[in-house]
């Protein structure tokens, strides 16, 4: 299980994540954090363009599931409104709630691929997981600590940048 804290993959939101793109990397589960990558800490409103995300994935046949560390309700409301498979508690960067939500639904973890906003969590549990690790873009940081802790994550995301240049 490797430590490791640089994403393989980073894109600017969900809506890059075509099917064809996953289907490139070899992806059959694409899980999902919640809290600011699919929606904002401060709602529970998907963009449109998530929302547009969300049915194209359906239509594609793409298998999707939450795996988000929150407690709150507000996952699971979401989850079920969208027919997502929801795992909360994950707390990750442990793996055990990946490793749980990919036996449940059939899969490898090495075919399976974690979209996330934080390094110190999502990245790092995909990776020790041995699944592919995909950075997207925090959807709003409304809080000092959330800036903060974005400013630690650049050096790796800039190195991780120039290494998936190479
Ligand atoms: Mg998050």
């Amino acid at each position: 299980m490797p430590f490791s804290l640089l994403p393989k993959t980073i894109v600017p939101a969900l809506p890059d994540l075509t099917p064809r793109k996953l289907g490139l990397m070899g992806v059959q589960v694409l899980m999902l954090d919640f809290d600011n990558t699919v929606v904002p800490y401060t709602n529970d409103l998907p963009s449109p363009a998530i929302r547009a995300w969300l049915r194209t994935m359906d239509r594609a046949g793409v298998q999707l599931c939450v795996v988000s560390n929150s407690k709150k309700d507000r996952v699971k409301q979401f989850c079920a409104q969208w027919n997502l498979p929801c795992y909360t508690h994950c707390r990750k960067p442990s793996t055990r709630g990946l490793q749980q939500a990919a036996q449940s639904l059939g899969v490898r973890p090495e075919d399976c691929a974690l979209a996330g906003d934080q390094i110190f969590t999502d990245t790092l549990a995909a990776n020790r997981a041995g699944m592919r690790s995909i950075l997207v873009k925090p959807i709003h940081l409304h809080t000092p600590w959330l800036w903060l802790r974005h400013l630690l994550e650049q050096p790796f995301i800039f190195i991780a940048k120039r290494r998936n240049a190479l």
